[in-house]
């Protein structure tokens, strides 16, 4: 037998399997999966590697095969599947071996748990007792320690040096006469601050929220494993079907996954699920330590738990009896990793059920033409939840076309329609949400002169002003002092364009001066719990207004809120990019689903400039159905997914000239296979943002226009992989393949 390795070394060149002998004395201790230290090269460095299958038979000279050193100390196994999982990944969105089993296996080390100290009668009571008497006259510390180990059994350590103010040398000398130990018990860093919550509180579900459970429930009792999409309109209570359907799938035993955006993951959320299952559910977040996961994840392999909540590397959880994938708000383009492997959580978690015999429940009131184009073909099984929880209407939308208002000669950037509601709101102590498209769009400066904005010398886009007087660039950081004059030309006459939320701050406490206002994005929510922060104030109804971005249309659930206003709409309209139409209707239907999700009615004022345009219109009668019909026919007529497959090439360096060549050459390279599949090649190109942090970018792309599976493309990124393996530059070029991107390049 021969142990088949990946050496754990991120270099292409490596990434293949190298087989090694197994010595006897390993037999037992190893399996697939293990981590190993191998000898490796002409001067055998030892270095590790993982098991990832066992041969009985070699191409190797026997005489030149290695034997396995030992098993990497204190290492975590990758299950099986775990290796299928990241070979499919490897396969699928192009990575090497090495990349994808370290996104399947994220903490790799175990890391020591932290500890706590516990002490403890080591004696009986009674001589315990003895003993306090006689330290009494003498000692009084010993004496009061004893006391409270009499009282209460065990006592932490912490609790006695804090709180009861008993000296460290005190325990020692009661430890040293025997009367007492130490014990040390490692505990689980537990994120969660809601343990101690009411377990099994639920809602009776409405008849239609039972009917979608019974049906997925009568489906999972009968063998069946499938994919589900739940459509359901912003507050049809598509959460509260989750629950259930998790409650009867963890009452067989089964173990869930839910994946839900990390801008979501918020307390109001999160709380929820600990209401209804206790302890029985964890979280992961981006902001937990290495330590921390490697916790989380270790409860759920000894089965201490059985949900998972988390973002998309949730997905990676190691249960042993996964039985059920959710993933709420499905459309999300977080869900898509941004490093190597460039994963789609959706695609995966379908992958993954495969492997573990689960079923898998997206849910979204905006779901994504992906998704929907699968249930209208079938492949998935459709739910859809058309009316909000008890009645509660769905908000009135009222489109405002901006460019009446200019021509009425109202200037701001409130409608008056808005600005009067707005009044109508805070003469009500009702609550408003104002949304912005995107962070500092306020942005770029440029000179009123010449016309030429300021731009980052690293990278190719203009820099953006903010509050404090500096300009920076929202790819690398890069920061300066606003100038003075215009750099190309001396002229004095430099200005700030466009609309951020900062600026929309400041003309909304012009506008209101007697509204509380609250500002929501990057800049005020940095640090460990700036959202929860903002939000709980606002929930508290200590501010009128919450002004922001992306952030506040997602998933929260504000009773007051009455009024929804989007000042411009368009602007995500016009990026340069198939999806930004799905994108657009996606946002404004979630905006104004934050709209009347309490007992009183909502409103919802969308400004824009392109009232016709038909996801704005669609959004505004709140008509998913209809925005999907037009939107999909445009994607058949130009073969983009989800009717045909996109793979994006991105290939980088510092040497523009490399770069150029290595785009050339796999072009070249892909060109007769394309004729042959009849693949379209577009490109290479400038990417949209030609230079990040002076690396120039190159895009290339290959069109499958009516595929099913995408295998051609994945054959060609097959080939292309190894010849940039092969490539002779003279300068470093990265290559990096996205299957299906979610954002052109
Ligand atoms: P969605 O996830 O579809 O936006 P939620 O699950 O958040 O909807 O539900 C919207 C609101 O309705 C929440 O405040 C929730 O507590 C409430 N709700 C959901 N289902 C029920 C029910 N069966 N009975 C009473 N209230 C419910
Ligand atoms: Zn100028
Ligand atoms: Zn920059």
């Amino acid at each position: 037998m021969y142990a088949d390795v990946i050496v754990d070394i991120s270099f292409e060149k490596l990434d293949r399997i190298f087989q090694y002998g197994i010595p006897e004395h390993l037999k037992q201790q190893i399996k697939i999966g293990s981590q190993v230290e191998i000898p490796f090269g002409n001067g055998n460095r030892k270095i590790k590697g993982y098991i990832i299958s066992f041969s009985e038979t070699t191409q190797y000279p026997i005489e030149k095969i290695k034997e396995l050193i030992g098993v990497v100390k204190n290492s975590t196994t990758i299950e099986t599947r775990m290796i299928q999982l990241a070979w499919w990944l490897k396969e699928t969105y192009g990575s090497t071996m090495n990349q994808a089993l370290k996104t399947v296996v994220p903490v790799k080390k175990k890391i020591k748990g932290k500890e706590e100290r516990y002490i403890k009668l080591k004696i009986s009571k009674e001589a315990a007792e003895q003993q306090k008497k006689e330290w009494e006259k003498r000692n009084k510390a010993k004496a009061k320690l004893l006391a409270i180990l009499i009282e209460e059994e065990r006592v932490s350590y912490e609790v006695l040096t804090k709180e009861q103010h008993i000296a460290p040398a005190t325990i020692r000398g009661v430890q040293e006469v025997g009367a007492i130990e130490i014990v040390s018990e490692s505990i689980y860093r537990n994120p969660s601050v809601y343990q101690k919550e009411e377990v099994d509180y639920h809602f009776v579900l409405t008849s239609d929220q039972k009917r979608i459970a019974d049906e997925f429930l009568t489906d999972y009792k009968n063998g069946v494993r499938k994919t589900y999409l739940l459509h359901g309109v912003t507050g049809s209570g598509k959460t509260e079907v989750y629950m259930e359907i998790i409650a009867n799938v963890i009452s067989m035993g089964k173990q869930a996954i839910v994946l839900i955006p990390e801008i979501a993951l918020t307390y109001q959320t999160v709380h929820r699920f600990y209401k209804r299952f206790g302890n029985k559910v964890s979280i992961l977040n981006s902001r937990m330590s290495q330590g921390e996961r490697f916790d989380q994840f270790e409860r759920a392999k000894k089965g201490e738990i059985s949900i998972m909540i988390g973002p998309r590397s949730a997905l990676f959880t190691p249960f042993s009896e996964l039985g059920l994938i959710i993933i709420d708000e499905e459309h999300e383009s977080s869900y898509k990793s941004e490093n190597v492997p460039k994963y789609h959580a959706r695609e995966t978690a379908i992958e993954l059920a495969k492997l573990t015999g689960s079923s898998v429940l997206l849910g979204s009131a905006t779901p994504s033409i992906e998704a929907f184009y699968r249930a209208i073909q079938g492949e998935y099984k459709l739910f859809e939840l058309k009316n909000r929880v008890n009645e509660r209407a769905m908000p009135s939308v009222f489109v405002v076309d901006l460019r009446e208002e200019l021509k009425n000669g109202n200037k701001s950037m409130f409608s008056n329609q808005l600005k009067q509601l707005i009044w109508d709101r805070l003469n009500k102590k009702q609550q408003v949400l104002l949304f912005m498209n995107k962070r500092g769009y306020a942005g770029f400066v440029s000179c009123r002169s010449c016309g030429n904005p300021i731009r980052c010398p690293h990278c190719d886009v203009s820099l953006t002003a903010h509050n404090d007087g500096t300009l920076q660039c929202h790819y690398c950081g890069y920061q300066i002092p606003l100038p003075k004059s215009c750099p190309f030309c001396g002229s004095p006459y430099i200005a700030a364009f466009g609309t951020g939320t900062q600026k929309v701050e400041a003309a909304v406490k012009r506008e209101f001066p007697t509204a509380r206002v609250l500002r929501m994005d990057s800049d005020t929510t940095a640090g460990k719990d700036g959202h929860e922060r903002i939000l709980s104030v606002f929930s508290r109804r200590e501010a009128d207004i919450l002004i922001g971005t992306q952030m506040i249309v997602k998933g929260h659930d504000f009773p007051f809120v009455t009024l929804v206003g989007v000042l411009a709409a368009d602007m995500s309209l016009y990026a340069n990019d198939y999806r930004a139409s799905e994108r657009t209707f996606q946002l404004l239907t979630q905006a104004a689903g934050r709209a009347g999700r309490g007992h009183l009615a909502g409103e919802v004022v969308i400004q824009t400039y392109s009232p016709q345009h038909y996801s704005i219109e669609t959004a505004a009668t709140q008509d998913y159905r209809k925005f999907y019909e037009k939107e999909i026919l445009y994607r058949k007529l130009l073969g983009y997914p989800p009717v045909g497959d996109l793979l994006a090439i991105l290939i980088s360096s510092k040497d523009l000239e490399a770069c150029e060549k290595m785009a050339e050459l796999l072009k070249d390279t892909a060109e007769k296979y394309c004729v042959e599949y009849r693949i379209l090649i577009i490109g290479p190109a400038d990417a949209t943002v030609s230079k990040i942090q002076d690396f120039y970018r190159k895009i290339l792309y290959l069109k499958e226009g009516k595929s099913k599976s995408g295998n051609q493309l994945k054959k060609i990124k097959d080939i292309l992989e190894v010849k940039t393996e092969q490539a002779q530059m003279e300068a470093d070029v990265q290559v990096q393949f996205d299957f299906n991107p979610m954002n052109t390049y």
